[in-house]
């Protein structure tokens, strides 16, 4: 059996030797794979080293069956399509998959394929993990305050798409019926306005925040906090902000009241200030898709931690869940072995505790933590002082302290 399985109580069920796919990715992604892929399997079998029964040889120890699958454009050149169906079939069928950074071609006319995954899964959260590690330069005076896991809503807000270009036809219907039938007189430029579409559902927000909850009580952080702008857009955001403390209310009543929860707001501006002034305020943040989206390059930047962010995009219904490095395919070094695989790292050591083997997560994430601690850093994070190590120098190097 190596297939990972949602059981009908909620939770995964993970044989012992999961199959698990992966897409390399475009870019420095076959740079990052190869190097991340060593230090997962080497931070598994530290953790679980097998039995000492005279099984055979690896019988009895965890240990995950890499499986590849094609996008971007590996699968091009192979399938002539950059998101090949089978890529699709295979991850739903797995579940669990992990990707490198993949390229958007700008203006081509074609979605992002990042976002085809999201939406063809319905990954409607995308969890991102903000912390520190010293070592790193930060702009802040007290990085280690940032210690914030983001969860980000996923498939609703203005990332639907629906809009409609000034001077075409199909704006001038939407600008004639909110005139006419809504009885809009707002829109101060009616003629050259441009009109998009702002789709916040009572659903949509309920099972990212009730992910968001979940995830601090299984980790005993207390704060949730709602990010939102409620106080401009008092029904799709301010929706989102009075849908969150309905669900806390209905659903974690307990946890409020033993203390073990507190759910507070904030407005969106705001929270940019207090990210600054007060990071130890927030544990687990919620926000809608385009707050989410700022809030998390700024959390990011401010522990130095722009290319090395990990983040994971999750159903956690369904259990699919698409581990994957947060920054871009980095062109400009791609085959040079300058790549920092850090991001892809730590994104697999979400993935290794979102299946359950937490001991590998956390021993991936110390050995990363020491690598920094002890001035081993790739090209973009070495101090001018400091020799860079390549991609694959520096995954040794964190496998030496597994
Ligand atoms: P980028 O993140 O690829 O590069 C920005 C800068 O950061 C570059 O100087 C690059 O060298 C550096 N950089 C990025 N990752 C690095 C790493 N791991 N180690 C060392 N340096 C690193 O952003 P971009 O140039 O705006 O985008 C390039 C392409 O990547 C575009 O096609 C874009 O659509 C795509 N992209 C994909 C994803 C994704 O797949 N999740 C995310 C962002 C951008």
């Amino acid at each position: 059996m190596t297939k990972i399985r949602m059981t009908p109580d909620g939770t995964l069920a993970v044989p012992d030797t999961p199959e698990i796919p992966y897409i390399e990715g475009d870019g420095i992604g076959q740079d990052i794979w190869e190097a991340s892929r060593r230090v997962f399997d080497a931070a598994v079998a530290a953790a679980y080293p097998g039995t000492s029964t005279g099984t055979p040889q690896g019988e009895g120890q965890r240990r995950i069956l890499w499986r590849r699958v094609l996008a971007g454009h590996a699968a091009l050149a192979e399938t002539g399509e950059s998101l090949p169906a089978e890529t699709l079939e295979v991850i739903r069928e797995d579940l669990v998959a992990i990707k490198g950074p993949l390229e958007t071609p700008v203006g081509k006319g074609m979605r992002s394929l990042n976002v085809a995954l999201r939406q063809e899964l319905d990954l409607y959260a995308c969890v991102r993990p903000v912390r520190y590690f010293p070592g790193i330069e930060s702009p802040l005076k007290h990085p280690e305050l940032t210690d914030i896991t983001i969860f980000r809503e996923n498939t609703e807000d203005i990332y639907a798409g629906i809009e409609w270009n000034a001077g075409t036809p199909e704006v001038q219907r939407v600008l004639d019926f909110l005139r006419s039938e809504m009885g809009v007189t707002k829109i101060r430029f009616p003629h050259s306005s441009s009109i998009g579409i702002k789709p916040i559902s009572r659903e949509g927000s309920e099972r990212l925040i009730h992910a968001a909850i979940e995830y601090a009580l299984a980790h005993s952080l207390t704060n949730v906090t709602l990010v939102h702008k409620g106080n401009i857009q008092k029904f799709t955001e301010g929706g989102f902000r009075r849908w969150g403390y309905e669900l806390a209310e209905r659903e974690y009543a307990d946890a409020l009241a033993d203390g073990r929860l507190v759910v507070s707001d904030v407005i969106a501006d705001n929270f940019l200030q207090q990210i600054l002034l007060h990071p130890d305020r927030f544990d687990v943040v919620a926000l809608t898709n385009l707050n989410g989206d700022y809030a998390s390059d700024a959390l990011a930047a401010q522990v130095g931690g722009i290319g090395i962010s990990p983040g994971a995009n999750i159903n956690y219904s369904s259990g699919h869940a698409v581990f994957e490095a947060t920054h871009g395919t980095a062109p400009d070094i791609a085959g040079q072995g300058l790549a920092n695989p850090s991001s892809l790292l730590l994104s697999g050591a979400m993935l290794l505790e979102y299946i359950g083997w937490s001991e590998a997560a956390d021993r991936l994430r110390s050995a990363l933590a020491s690598a920094f601690a002890s001035g081993q850093f790739t090209r973009d994070l070495a101090p001018s002082s400091s020799v860079a190590l390549s991609t694959q120098d520096f995954a040794d190097a964190v496998i030496t302290h597994i």
